[in-house]
């Protein structure tokens, strides 16, 4: 660190990202509290000015690691964490090599080591590859939005200085915030109900029913909402079940490998795609299938109502995004303890 960035003319990118309904979800998971519905939507645009006292250099790197995490459908929080890593890292500057005084081989905005994998210096020399790898590496850290920011930051980058990243949080959320009309996005993502339950996602409609004449071995109901919205643990629980699962085949969660869950299934595929499993009170056990990509939850992990369990998709037996929802009245979950989750959410003081 330590170079100056002045007198680095970069021209300043006129971009403007707009954010789509479904990825206004995500938004609104992360910073929940207040609004709801269409507070949720946002639009994204470049500051005309540069934000947070940064040179036009910088803030040209801060509008390509928004953009990159806007472009993967990363949560906003994502967006945050990944500026105040660069921040600690880099400064928002794009570090070359600086000779005897580099630290190992680190390079770029995020200080990213050609030699532990993360690329090849050309390759992390680029903002765009830098932020994506950083992205690709928070998004396999399990419950990393629940984490504070220093620790996420820390499993993603490994340094020496773990708690140099939580000196920059207030700066990278006002850096981000310059980059979402001025303030962070703020919707309601997860009221609970007195009784403790909520929506497992908002904004969305029901499809399918519950065993419809047309579908008697339909064991819950479709929510149809945007691909990438946040799934939300309808109550507090523990994981039981984590689970690939499609054309009469199941794997459990590993990570950092590809799987079948991970492209887009269809009709007559069969399965549940990627899902999850939370055990509640009273055994009663929800079920929530067709995710993006792996939950971000492990079996074994205690989590709380209204807590992201991962994203919709459309995984598994399935003809678009939805999140297809089932409550049973037994552990373990079967066919045989399937109930309707309409009624029983209302009993709960949740109206899906
Ligand atoms: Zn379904």
């Amino acid at each position: 660190m330590g170079r100056l960035a002045a007198g680095v003319a970069v021209a300043f990118l006129a971009v403007v990202i707009v954010i789509a309904a479904g990825t206004a979800e995500v938004i609104g998971a992360v910073f929940g509290g207040g609004g709801g519905g269409a507070g949720c939507a946002a639009t994204v645009t470049t500051p005309g000015a540069s934000p947070a006292g940064l040179t036009a250099e910088q803030a040209a790197n801060a509008s390509v690691i928004v953009a990159v995490g806007e472009r993967m459908r990363v949560p906003v929080r994502g967006w945050v964490i990944a500026v105040a890593t660069a921040l600690q890292e880099s400064s928002l500057v794009n570090l070359g090599n600086l000779g005897a005084g580099n630290d190992h081989d680190s390079l770029g905005l995020f200080q990213q080591r050609p030699s532990q994998g993360w690329g090849t210096p050309a390759q992390i020399m680029s903002p765009d590859y830098a932020a994506g790898k950083f992205y690709e590496h928070l998004l396999a850290v399990p419950g990393w939005q629940s984490l504070p920011l220093t620790v996420a930051a820390q499993r993603v980058q490994r340094s020496a200085y773990p708690d140099a990243y939580a000196k920059h949080e207030a700066r990278a959320s006002v850096i981000v915030a310059a980059f979402t009309g001025g303030t962070l996005p703020a919707c309601d993502g997860a009221a609970l109900s007195p009784a403790g339950w909520t929506r497992p996602v908002t904004g969305d409609e029901v499809g399918s029913g519950f065993r419809t004449a047309d579908r008697p071995g339909h064991d819950g109901v479709d929510l149809i909402v945007g691909r990438g919205t946040v799934i939300r643990a309808a109550s507090s629980g523990v994981v039981v079940r984590v689970r690939c699962n499609v054309a009469g085949n199941s794997w459990d969660a590993p990570f950092h490998a590809a799987m079948p869950c991970d492209t887009d299934g269809w009709p007559g595929r069969g399965g549940c795609g990627w899902y999850v499993e939370v055990r509640h009170a009273g055994d009663i056990v929800s079920r929530y299938c067709h995710m993006v990509r792996q939950p971000l939850v492990k079996v074994g992990q205690s989590v709380t109502g209204g807590q992201p369990i991962g994203y919709v998709g459309t995984s598994g037996n399935s003809s678009g995004p939805h999140l297809h929802y089932e409550i049973h009245t037994g552990y373990p979950a079967t066919e045989g303890n399937a109930i309707n989750p309409v009624p029983f959410m209302i009993s709960k003081g949740v109206h899906l």
